[in-house]
């Protein structure tokens, strides 16, 4: 046996690694909505949603703040983060959405 190899500290796994342990059953009704997307524009300076998603679901184009549900991992960050109540957060459906693997 090799003790060198054994002692090691195991390998940290990165935000990737953990994605990639996920699996999605993609309902095609979105359960997150962005309510007035005319706040997010005129009067949400700090735009916190581009920031918090682990999963890069909020993003700016045109400066218009785009939002796609398929890869949520509903963790909640971008609801906590809205100060403006500015998203409609649901669960999926029931049956639908993430299925964390091995934790
Ligand atoms: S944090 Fe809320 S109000 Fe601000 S850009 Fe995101 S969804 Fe719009
Ligand atoms: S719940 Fe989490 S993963 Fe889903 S869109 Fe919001 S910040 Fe992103």
């Amino acid at each position: 046996m090799d003790f060198g190899e054994f002692l090691k500290p195991p390998k940290k796994s990165t935000l990737e690694d953990k994605l990639f342990l996920v699996k999605f059953k993609v309902d095609k009704e979105p359960h997150l909505k962005i309510i007035d997307s005319n706040v997010c524009t005129t009067v949400c300076k700090e735009q916190g949603c581009l920031y918090v998603c682990p999963v890069q679901n909020y993003t700016l184009q045109d400066e218009k703040v785009n939002l796609s549900w398929e890869g949520c991992v509903e963790c909640g960050s971008c609801r906590v983060t809205c100060k403006f109540d500015n998203i409609d957060w649901k669960y999926p459906r029931g049956g639908f959405g993430v299925l964390f693997r091995l934790g």
